[in-house]
């Protein structure tokens, strides 16, 4: 059979992309190169039976506001969100700690002095919020239907972290935003770097953070059901390397990278950066994490890193080829609020910190000795581990070329030109043929909103609507 288009990849922006030709009443075929769909949403027993561990993402700060996602009835297919106390713990030493919590108010109370400006900064852009997103996930080079809002967000978010962070006295206050804006995975004194951090606390407070249940896997099987439901028809094992392998049809996207299209097509080499790896180690445990502070488990988040300049340092160390002795931890422990992915009473959760691109240095001592200065005793938890070093997410996943989790830097060049300042950064130079992953606007995450938007662009170039 002939399809009217092709997508390469089905992580949530192959998936989404797929899904919304196929609204559009065309013949959809996915194609993906690994035996089991999900790309950067999968959840396996990766350590011992009963144990389901996330792969890849766990916690989806970018879901609940996605057009995507919204335009797509994943309950009815399985998909269901939970939701943890607060979004955020940030561990101090000495048993303290900060939150980000959904609520503006409640998280300015825990910021003492900082409180105010907190909540006057947070309390507008929350108000603003729905605009704010409906602008930043898409192609950056668009008019804005509301300026006033977006200049209010970007005066904000085009600073340095060190530079907004230096908008709060108490360094508590400042630690807790070291830690979401380590997200971005840039140095702290490059401008631009509070951008990510900045638009996840919006997301905080305006939508939430929400964990699949069951696991990340569940965002990718309810779209795969969805688009079954409209025809679209999912082939694995199935890795495109050359154009050749492709099927012939109207409409060709490609979750890849621009490197690896450069590749398929035989294309003059992009312009493109990758940036740092990722070293994460996944955790079968025979309780919770024994964090000093105890709240800090009803987090579905935990950025361990102590203060700010310890965070701005390790990140700084890893941007110069260096691997830093206490490391910025990311760690998520679903099993707080979802006791179906472990047998009953144990619990698994992961951690991830930054390491150079390709990087075959060995991490897990200095992960789980971040985690033990918080949580003494969690070495004592352990049942089984699972490591993935760098190589490991390149060998997974082409798109994670030397572990970096992103496909491609968030650098301002690639935030800006993802891959290039374009109103329509999906099209390529060959006719039909799109880029639709993470490595296209808005950029990596679990919110489907690259491949959404690419499929727009698919379709307008056929001449037709695509109205969701
Ligand atoms: C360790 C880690 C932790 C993360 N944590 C979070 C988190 O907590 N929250 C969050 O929002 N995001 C997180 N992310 C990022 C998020 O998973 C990705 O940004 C997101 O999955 C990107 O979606 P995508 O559809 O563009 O690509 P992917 O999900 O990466 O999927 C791409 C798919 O395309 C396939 N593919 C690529 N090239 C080819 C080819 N040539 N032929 C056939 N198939 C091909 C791949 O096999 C893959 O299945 C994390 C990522 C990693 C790796």
């Amino acid at each position: 059979m002939t399809y009217d288009a092709v997508v390469v990849g089905s992580g949530p922006n192959g998936l989404a992309a797929a899904i919304r030709l196929a609204q559009a009443e065309l013949s959809v075929l996915v194609l993906e190169a690994n035996p089991q769909i999900g790309g950067g949403t999968r959840t396996v027993e990766l350590t011992e039976p009963g144990f389901l561990h996330d792969v890849c993402s766990a916690v989806m700060p970018f879901a609940e506001h996605s057009a995507a996602f919204r335009a797509m009835p994943l309950r009815e297919h399985g998909l269901e969100w939970l939701y943890s106390d607060s979004e955020v713990a940030h561990p101090l030493d000495g048993g303290d700690a900060r939150f980000i919590y959904h609520d503006i108010a409640q998280t300015a109370e825990g910021l003492g002095k900082d409180n105010g400006a907190y909540s006057s900064l947070f309390g507008q852009l929350v108000r603003d919020a729905d605009d704010i997103f409906k602008y930043a996930m898409g192609p950056m080079l668009h008019l804005p239907q509301h300026p006033l809002k977006l200049a209010r967000f970007g005066l904000v978010a085009l600073k340095s972290a060190d530079r907004f962070a230096a908008r709060y006295n108490d360094p508590a206050s400042q630690a807790l935003f070291a830690g979401v804006a380590a997200h971005a995975v840039q140095p702290f004194s490059r401008p631009t770097s509070a951008s990510v951090g900045l638009a996840m606390m919006v997301a905080a407070h305006a939508y939430r953070w929400p964990v699949p249940k069951g696991g990340a896997a569940n965002v990718t099987s309810s779209m795969a059901r969805y688009l079954a439901s409209l025809g679209g028809v999912i082939e694995t094992d199935r890795r495109i390397r050359k154009a050749s392998d492709l099927p012939a049809a109207r409409l060709k996207l490609l979750s890849s990278t621009p490197t690896a299209l450069a590749s398929i097509f035989d294309l003059p080499e992009p312009r493109w950066t990758y940036g740092p790896g990722a070293f994460k180690v996944d955790w079968a445990l025979e309780g919770p994490i024994p964090w000093t502070n105890t709240e800090v488990g009803r987090a579905s988040t935990v950025h361990v890193g102590g203060s700010y300049e310890e965070i701005a340092a390790a990140e700084a160390a890893v941007h110069q080829g260096r691997h830093p002795e206490k490391p910025y931890v990311l760690v998520t422990q679903p099993t707080n609020i979802d006791a179906s992915r472990a047998p009953s009473g144990k619990h698994v959760a992961w951690g991830y910190c930054h390491v150079p691109n390709d990087s075959e240095v060995d991490m897990v001592d200095r992960i789980e000795s971040q985690l033990e200065r918080f949580a003494p005793g969690f070495r004592d938890q352990i049942i089984a581990r699972h490591v993935k070093p760098p190589g490991w997410y390149a060998d997974y996943n082409d798109n994670y070329v030397g572990g970096d989790i992103g496909a491609g830097a968030f650098t301002p060049r690639q935030m800006f030109g993802r891959p290039r300042l374009s109103p329509n950064p999906y099209a390529t130079t060959i006719e039909g043929v799109f880029l639709c992953g993470a490595s296209t606007a808005p950029g990596a995450g679990v919110h489907g909103m690259a491949g959404w938007n690419a499929a727009a662009a698919a379709l307008r170039s056929i001449g037709e609507r695509s109205d969701a």
